[in-house]
């Protein structure tokens, strides 16, 4: 399948800040592209040229084929996007709302109106609150009709800006669904700080830091490679660890041992990271038998996803 959307070499610049620098990546029908980053990373900055409301420096932002620079129209056409929070205009039905984007999107002939809107209600299942202000709905309510007036001319790229902030679990399990069922006819890219998120729907996830791409990859490849940022646990008496940590460090493939609080005050706790290749948990059995040490605790710890991030946003993995 060709991709739905292609970003090539984007950058912007405000004054002495490179908000965003250089960045490429492409999204098929079918994919959902998690764009992770901590804040100010650029991913804001990055939407709103993909979406057309800001003309990047240098770079290009391809449509189906049409470029945003040379065909703004059409390229704006086939995007769908729902910004951060909830929809504007709280004092509007929710048809009126959805009357009114559906005008905005140029869709006026009766009919096709009817029919967009009806497209969208359905699929966001709005038919219980159609004549209820917005401002009177609640925040799950809300989003779903953010998420209708985004699919209203029904686009093939959708760009949605932390979809399920603020949501209640039950609220961010059905936008999930929902998202999860729009992916099979649509390229989907969703800017969130919410790992568990890039998880739970995404089929890749991009993480920007600084304006730059610093890590393009599967949810489930960052699962592994984070799987193999692991260490062990070991609680010795604290007179113990002494002897412990010299020959620990002299053991190749252990990169460092941290010392840690434990609950005991007797007890000094260490935190023991090796290299994946490194049989960690039978080499720290191995030293405190050798040296007839007692161990009150021992365990294998994996880093998580959230240790991944942290690693390649602060270039630290604790
Ligand atoms: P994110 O969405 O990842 O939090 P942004 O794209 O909002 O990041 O911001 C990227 C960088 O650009 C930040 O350093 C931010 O302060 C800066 N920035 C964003 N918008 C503006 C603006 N209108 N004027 C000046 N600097 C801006």
């Amino acid at each position: 399948m060709t991709d739905a959307l292609t970003v090539s070499d984007l950058t912007k610049k405000y004054d002495t800040i490179t908000a965003v620098n250089d960045v490429s990546f492409s999204v098929k029908v079918g994919d959902v592209l998690g764009f992770l980053g901590p804040n100010g990373a650029g991913k804001s900055t990055t939407m709103k040229m993909i979406t057309g409301f800001l003309q990047p420096d240098a770079g290009e932002v391809v449509v189906l084929g049409k470029s945003m620079h040379t065909h703004p129209l059409l390229a704006k056409a086939a995007i769908g996007y729902l910004p951060e929070g909830s929809p504007l205009y709280g004092d509007m039905t929710v048809i009126n709302f959805l009357g009114f984007m559906a005008q905005m999107r140029g869709i006026t002939e009766i009919k096709k109106k009817g029919a967009a809107i009806n497209r969208a209600v359905s699929r966001m299942q709005l038919q219980s609150v159609l004549r209820q202000p917005i401002d009177t709905l609640s925040k799950g309510f809300k989003r779903r009709v953010g998420f209708a007036q985004a699919i209203l001319h029904n686009p093939k790229v959708l760009i949605l800006d932390e979809p399920t902030d603020g949501l209640d679990p039950n609220q961010k399990h059905q936008i999930r669904q929902l998202i999860r069922d729009m992916a099979k006819e649509k390229a989907i890219v969703i800017s969130t700080h919410i790992l568990e998120e890039v998880e739970a729907i995404c089929t890749r996830a991009i993480i920007l830091n600084q304006g730059k791409i610093v890590l393009d990859s599967t949810p489930q490849q960052m699962q592994l490679e984070a799987q193999e940022q692991r260490h062990v646990i070991v609680h010795v008496p604290r007179a113990q660890s002494d002897k412990l940590l010299p020959t620990l460090l002299k053991i190749n493939g252990i990169i460092k041992v941290e010392f840690q609080q434990a609950d005991d005050p007797t007890q000094a706790a260490l935190r023991i990271h090796g290299e994946k290749d490194l049989a960690l948990l039978d080499t720290v059995h191995k030293v405190l038998s050798d040296h007839q040490l007692q161990a009150s605790q021992i365990r294998m710890e994996t880093a998580r996803v959230e240790d991944m991030f942290r690693k390649v946003t602060l270039g630290t993995m604790n």
